[in-house]
């Protein structure tokens, strides 16, 4: 689950990591009260689950209520990366004398929370992990221990090498930034920029946080962070029907039982050349239900040219998926053409309702992932 940075950065406040204030609007009006509380220069950001706001227009600076009245005008309503803004953080525009990267992640390769800081931080900090891969410090946090003073002194100098005043402020910071990391069953969190001010203050003026959806079912407080409204609308339609479903960039929408399975799915489409336009997992017990909201939820996505069922029946059974593929397209029409490969239980009789219905199907996983991708291509 993704949070906002207004978000994140009240759960930073909580765990004592310096952040401005700042407030959330949701019109134009509202924000220009803000700015006019604040005082002085603010600026205005989009609140969307995507990063690289500031390149697509997301956050301005404004010198006036006014001119923040304005900077709402534009950022309301805008569409960044397929989502639409319905909140914006109005804050105090920081002087920057400096702009470090700050981040901790649960890294599968090393079974562990990694730590990272950069002294190049406020652009993309993939580019400068591709380009100079050297200004990128890390630390592995030993899961036995904990985060061990040490560690967080070495990369604080690794950022503000020569300046102790700083560097013991950044080890403060990077301690609560695990902590506030493991309290909120984080998989990720973030700060970019960690800004120094002329005076040699550290703030966050950008704060981000995953949160690990398994870690909710036993932080309800954490949990009450989801903002459905400003997640993609599939993703939450699917939730709410028992699916997984994410979003991908390809054109082959895939509708499969089990993540495992879905997984191998997709490296299949890779494999023959095409490129996944979701995951999308109708789970176990799939009932024709399921695979009705399944199929709306594909042909809703206009990326998509070509639809393939994989469908692995065990307590799945095949006909359950084959009366709702037939259920579905009497529905909604299919714009485009749908390759369907089931085997296991109740496979024949999945067969023959499909048969009937004037659809074919077949039994070999790598022949029908060839069939869909060869179809999405043509
Ligand atoms: P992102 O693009 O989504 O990562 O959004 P950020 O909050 O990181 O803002 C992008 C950039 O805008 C930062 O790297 C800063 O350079 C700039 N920025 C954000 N807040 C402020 C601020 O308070 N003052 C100034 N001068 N620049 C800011
Ligand atoms: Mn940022």
């Amino acid at each position: 689950m993704n949070i906002h940075e207004y978000q994140a950065k009240e759960v930073f406040r909580r765990h004592g990591i310096p952040v401005p204030p700042g407030k959330v609007a949701t019109t134009p009006e509202e924000a220009e009260r803000i700015a006019l509380a604040l005082g002085g220069k603010v600026v205005v950001k989009a609140q969307v689950h995507v990063g690289g706001r500031g390149k697509a227009g997301g956050v301005k600076l404004a010198s006036s209520p006014q001119e923040a009245r304005d900077a709402a005008a534009k950022i309301l309503g805008m569409e960044i990366k397929g989502l639409t803004v319905r909140k914006v953080l109005v804050t105090p525009a920081e002087d920057i004398a400096h702009e470090a990267y700050l981040g901790a992640i649960v890294d599968r390769s090393s079974g562990a929370v990694v730590l990272m800081a950069s002294p190049e931080g406020g652009i993309d900090i993939e580019e400068v992990a591709a380009k100079t891969p050297e200004l990128i410090f890390k630390e592995r946090i030993d899961p036995r221990y904990g985060m061990l003073p040490h560690q967080a002194l070495r990369l604080a100098y690794r950022l503000y090498a020569g300046d102790t005043a700083r560097a013991r402020q950044a080890a403060e910071i990077i301690q609560k930034l695990y902590a506030a990391m493991l309290d909120a069953g984080a998989s990720l969190i973030e700060i970019n920029p960690l800004i120094t001010t002329p005076s040699g203050q550290l703030q966050a003026i950008d704060a981000k946080m995953n949160i690990d959806d398994n870690e909710l079912f036993r932080r309800s407080a954490v949990a009450e962070l989801r903002d459905t409204e400003s997640e993609a609308a599939a993703e939450v339609e699917a939730r709410a029907k028992g699916l997984t479903y994410i979003k991908l960039d390809g054109n082959v929408g895939c509708c499969v039982n089990g993540a495992g399975l879905a997984m191998a799915t997709m490296d299949l489409v890779k494999y023959y050349g095409g490129e996944p336009a979701n995951f999308l997992d109708i789970g176990g017990s799939s009932s024709p239900e399921k695979v009705i909201v399944a199929l709306q939820i594909i042909t809703a996505d206009e990326a998509v040219k070509s639809i393939l069922f994989n469908i692995f029946g065990g307590i799945t059974r095949c006909d359950d998926v084959a009366n709702g593929i037939v259920e579905a397209t009497r529905q909604f029409k299919l714009k485009v053409p749908i390759t369907i490969r089931l085997t296991g239980t109740n496979e024949e009789k999945a067969v023959e309702i499909l048969e009937g219905a004037g659809f074919s199907a077949m039994t070999d996983m790598d022949e029908a992932v060839r069939k869909a991708v060869e179809l999405a291509t043509s």
